[in-house]
């Protein structure tokens, strides 16, 4: 069953069955058709039904932004933004498309080679419920422009999310069965992976998530793209420009309520600054406020179920356990909805889980460090390698992260951030495969060879 569930008042609002087997099987059958037709499209028609999609989202984007707050509780007006996103995102595929997919010629001496970017079939998704709208429209605008058809499993807290997209779509003048949602069980999820007509699949969520599909893919021999958890660094050297470093560090970690796989999850401050920094972090943490997500003054919503706090508040009764000092939160919030406080914590020794495990939700954990070597160790120390973030002014230590960070991405004098011109994705246990720019388009087509001799 599907639930939509509002995790700022506990009401459960709609329940939503799992797919037949029989439709399960007919969208499957109907992607294939669709996908065939929509490889012959030509790149122009794939270019409008993009733009298309990106004038409704963007039309529509206060009835999105409410279903979005109503499943997850994201803040209204970042739940706006989301949307808004994922229409630029779709304009960005639309304008950048064509050249992408432009063919190739190789130079050889044998012949004349050219490569060209094939469509692969029907793409299948697995995705999470955090960012309901930009997870998805993020994998979907490069396969689309690609030619590719779309099925769609979304998270089982997100029926609504899933279904308007859908809609989104079908508004937009995507042809039939071209970009589907079904709602699925376990069991369903696995059939469809090992389906023939299932060209490839992408999965954006938790580990274990990522360790199933992943298996599943390979046990069918499908590539697959996993985007999966991380804790990632947000790193103060002693030249940053400190007011902007906490602004980012605050920004970095409270974001979507803790819950994104790029937030700042572990601060690492050079001890010259360490005093300073924390005394501004803790400043700044207790000014946001956390509330009603409809209200546009809101800055932390409640955590997307009361499961996903209740297991926040052990991981941090565990930390506190392992030697953590609390400087601020701790708590979950009295009343019906998923509110936890936002949570500093301190101190963590060398060897404590807690220092490496990922917390989705609204919990910073500090640490100070005596120089660079201590910074890129400790930063390394997580089984993850998603993105990181940096604050330095000095040329020297930037070469040294740039180079010795173990992760997909770094960020200088800036937040970890998705862009559709960047390539986006990690390492490790952060999972495999890029997404966006020319990476996320590569992901999903046939680098196919045609070489004349
Ligand atoms: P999940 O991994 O549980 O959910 C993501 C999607 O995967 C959902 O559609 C879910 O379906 C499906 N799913 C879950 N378990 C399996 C499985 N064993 N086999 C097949 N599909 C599965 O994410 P959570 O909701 O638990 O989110 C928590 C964690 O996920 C976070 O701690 C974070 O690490 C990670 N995450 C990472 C994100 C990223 O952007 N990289 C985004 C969101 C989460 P259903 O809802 O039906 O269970």
């Amino acid at each position: 069953m599907y639930r939509s569930f509002n995790p700022a008042t506990g009401e459960t609002i709609a329940e939503f069955p799992f797919a037949e087997d029989a439709a399960v099987e007919a969208a499957m059958a109907n992607g294939h058709r669709a996908a065939a037709r929509w490889r012959a499209a030509d790149l122009a028609e794939r270019r409008t039904a993009l733009t298309r999609l990106a004038d409704c989202l963007e039309r529509d984007a206060d009835t999105h932004a409410r279903l979005i707050a109503l499943e997850m509780g994201k803040p209204i007006a970042s739940a706006r933004a989301e949307v808004i996103k994922c229409a630029t995102n779709c304009r960005w595929y639309a304008d950048h498309g064509e050249a992408l997919l432009a063919p190739e010629a190789v130079p050889h001496p044998g012949g004349e080679a050219e490569v060209r970017h094939e469509p692969l079939g029907v793409v299948f998704a697995v995705m999470p419920w955090n960012f309901p709208y930009w997870q998805v429209v993020r994998f979907l605008a490069p396969a689309l422009m690609a030619g590719n058809a779309v099925i769609l499993k979304h998270a089982s807290s997100t029926p609504q999310c899933a279904a308007a997209l859908e809609a989104a779509g079908i508004e937009a003048g995507l042809p039939e069965h071209v970009f589907q949602n079904l709602y699925l069980d376990r069991a369903q999820l696995e059939r469809v992976i090992a389906d023939p007509r299932i060209a490839a699949v992408t999965l954006t969520g938790s580990e274990g998530a990522g360790m199933s599909v992943g298996a599943a893919s390979g046990r069918a021999l499908k590539p697959c793209v996993l985007e999966l958890g991380g804790s990632d660094p947000l790193i103060v050297m002693p030249s940053a420009d400190l007011g902007r470093a906490v602004a980012a560090a605050v920004t970095g970690r409270y974001q979507n309520s803790g819950q994104s796989c790029v937030c700042a999850k572990r601060i690492l401050v050079h001890r010259d600054i360490y005093p300073a920094f924390r005394q501004a972090f803790l400043a700044a943490v207790a000014k946001l406020r956390t509330g009603d997500p409809f209200d546009s003054a809101t800055d932390l919503g409640p955590l997307s179920s009361p499961q996903a706090r209740d297991e926040l508040a052990a991981q941090v009764a565990r930390a506190i356990d392992q030697g953590a000092s609390l400087l601020a939160g701790g708590s979950a919030m009295a009343g019906p909805g998923a509110y936890y406080e936002p949570t500093v914590l301190e101190g963590l020794p060398e060897g404590a889980e807690a220092r490496v495990e990922e917390m989705f939700g609204p919990v910073a954990l500090l640490f100070e460090v005596a120089d660079i070597d201590e910074a890129i160790r400790v930063a390394n120390e997580t089984p993850f390698g998603l993105g990181s973030s940096v604050w330095t002014e000095d040329g020297g230590e930037r070469r040294r992260f740039a180079d010795d960070l173990a992760c997909g991405m770094t960020f200088f004098n800036a937040n970890t951030v998705s862009d559709p011109a960047l390539p986006f994705g990690g390492i490790k246990r952060s999972g495999f495969g890029r997404e966006l720019g020319r990476w996320g388009m590569m992901a999903f087509v046939n680098v196919r060879l045609v070489f004349s001799a």
